[in-house]
């Protein structure tokens, strides 16, 4: 029986390569020369398993992963997914200043338009990397002419998250009559805490049951919809595994050779579209 509620959630998914993940560059030093590209393959087993599920969804791109791969770009766009910017080189913006941040995501807006003939509007920061001093980003991201931000996690987290942040699309940033949407990653909130059901490395960690319940608590009982998210390299197993610290490899590993299992049953139970179908822009 399908038990899918009928409340529509925002899927995401971060289109990179494994070695553009943070916790693998620095496990391996940021030696990534020579390392062999998978993000093709892994991304068309995403398509796929999205096609068995009936659902939509937004993909972040990185501008280098199209310039290299714009059949990729094309694919996805040909399914009816929503092609969104994940900036160029995958630089921190917490690392960049203003200028070196327009560029970026300039850059990749322009190859990711090229390649599409599409306008893209959404924008997610690598490693949820706009926090409160990060503000001066949302005016230049609405200037190049983005509508929505999706880079935060209202979590308590060591390296990302905001947990005083808004759980739900709130506006962020406004110009004359132009502004700025942030939808965050979806949490639930239980006894004044807020715990991750949107993704990443908690959704391999913790049984699906938890990710089901918690997506459940929200559209249920604050009937709101949230919003999920993957990369595709986390359904890669048999990606390079060079050597790096004990903690560097759990926590970039963990979960992998189930997650592939674990999304197919999270789409069976949970009904998804693009973020630009929920926020309707
Ligand atoms: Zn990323």
């Amino acid at each position: 029986m399908n038990a899918k509620a009928d409340i529509l959630n925002a899927l995401s998914i971060d289109v990179e390569e494994y070695f553009h993940a943070r916790v693998f560059q620095e496990g391996i030093g940021g030696a990534v020369a020579g390392l062999e590209s998978r993000v093709e393959m892994s991304t068309d087993r995403v398509l796929a398993l999205l096609a068995a599920g009936g659902a939509k969804a937004t993909f972040f791109v990185l501008g280098q992963v199209a310039a290299a791969h714009p059949g990729l770009v094309r694919r996805i766009a040909e399914q009816h997914h929503e092609i969104a910017c994940h900036g160029d080189g995958h630089e921190l913006v917490s690392r960049q200043t203003p200028d070196e941040f327009r560029t970026d995501v300039r850059r990749a807006k322009t190859v990711l338009e090229d390649v599409t003939g599409k306008p893209v509007i959404g924008y997610r920061a690598p490693n949820f990397s706009i926090g409160r001093a990060q503000a001066w980003a949302y005016d230049i991201l609405l200037s190049e002419g983005f509508r929505y931000d999706s880079s935060t996690y209202p979590i308590l987290h060591d390296s990302y998250g905001d947990h005083t942040a808004s759980r739900f699309p709130v506006e962020v940033w406004r110009h004359a009559d132009q502004k700025l949407v942030e939808f965050p990653i979806g949490t639930t909130r239980l006894c004044g805490v807020n715990l991750p059901i949107g993704g990443g490395g908690y959704f391999r960690l913790l049984p699906l049951a938890w990710t089901l319940a918690g997506i459940k608590r929200v559209n249920v009982h604050e009937r709101r919809p949230m919003l999920f998210y993957f990369h595709p390299w986390e359904l890669d197993p048999h990606q390079p595994r060079p050597p790096m610290p004990w903690r560097h490899r759990v926590r970039h590993y963990v979960g992998m050779e189930r997650e592939e299992r674990k999304l197919a049953g999270l789409l069976r139970d949970v009904k998804f579209t693009t973020i630009r179908d929920i926020l309707a822009i």
